[in-house]
């Protein structure tokens, strides 16, 4: 009877042990999810693993501003006049009624217009272009953590990566080609009826070219590469050939 009796104590012990256990299991999960979210929280607008544009604090220094008009998905006006042109990307353009530029001034003007707004500018690097606008980093909150807009707008296929001045590389550069890189794999945003033709470039020139181009008139030394290959060296199509 003694013996029948520490045996069930032991099973009630054993089964008190595993419902504490689930229990544990259970509280652990949702914080473990909030403390990934600034990794994985991005997912749906295009993240995944450490690609997130999702940034659990501001970078030092970052000024916060007020947003009067969003002009297209690079570019945005501050209500102080001053205009704020997005550092390493290029989104297409509204003028030339590119295909998802419309697209691409939706994503930043849903998050950035009328709204409380970040500026960070590249360490070391000019904080103005040659028309006088500011090269920034644009911010947002989103969740508890801060989207980086550039990033985001390049990870939901609206942007493609993008250095003006080819000799100076971006600290987040190989990021931005990462993100570029995924929603082309993901066939996100303008990635969807991308083709990956054969393009040319100069030695020096920002640009990629058709062979065609009156850009490339007289010029001996072409480069041969795959488009896919051209916008991962954060080149950008010439206007003056590729123009949709
Ligand atoms: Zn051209």
């Amino acid at each position: 009877m003694g013996q029948c009796f520490s045996f069930f104590i032991q099973v009630l012990g054993a089964y008190a042990q595993a419902q504490e256990d689930t229990q544990q299991q259970q509280q652990q999960q949702p914080n473990q999810q909030q403390q990934q979210q600034p990794h994985y929280g991005a997912a749906e607008s295009g993240g995944g693993g450490k690609l997130s544009p999702i940034y659990p604090s501001l970078p030092p220094n970052a000024e916060k501003h007020k947003v009067r008009n969003v002009y297209d998905g690079d570019t945005l006006t501050l209500v102080d006049e001053r205009r704020v042109r997005f550092l390493g990307i290029d989104t297409p353009e509204i003028k030339e009624k590119q295909p998802f530029a419309q697209e691409a001034k939706a994503y930043t003007k849903e998050r950035c217009d009328k709204n409380d707004i970040w500026i960070s500018f590249e360490p070391n690097g000019d904080k103005k272009d040659h028309y006088g606008r500011l090269l920034a980093f644009v911010w947002v909150r989103e969740g508890s953590g801060y989207l980086c807009v550039n990033e985001g707008i390049v990870a939901a296929g609206l942007a493609s990566a993008y250095i003006p001045n080819q000799h100076s590389k971006l600290h987040n550069w190989d990021k931005l080609i990462q993100l570029q890189s995924d929603a082309r794999k993901h066939q996100r945003g303008m990635w969807k009826t991308f083709q990956d033709d054969t393009v040319y470039k100069t030695a020096n020139g920002s640009a990629f070219h058709k062979k065609s181009c009156q850009h490339l008139q007289n010029i001996r030394n072409l480069t041969e590469l795959k488009r896919s290959q051209a916008m991962e060296r954060g080149l950008h199509a010439c206007r003056t050939c590729l123009a949709d």
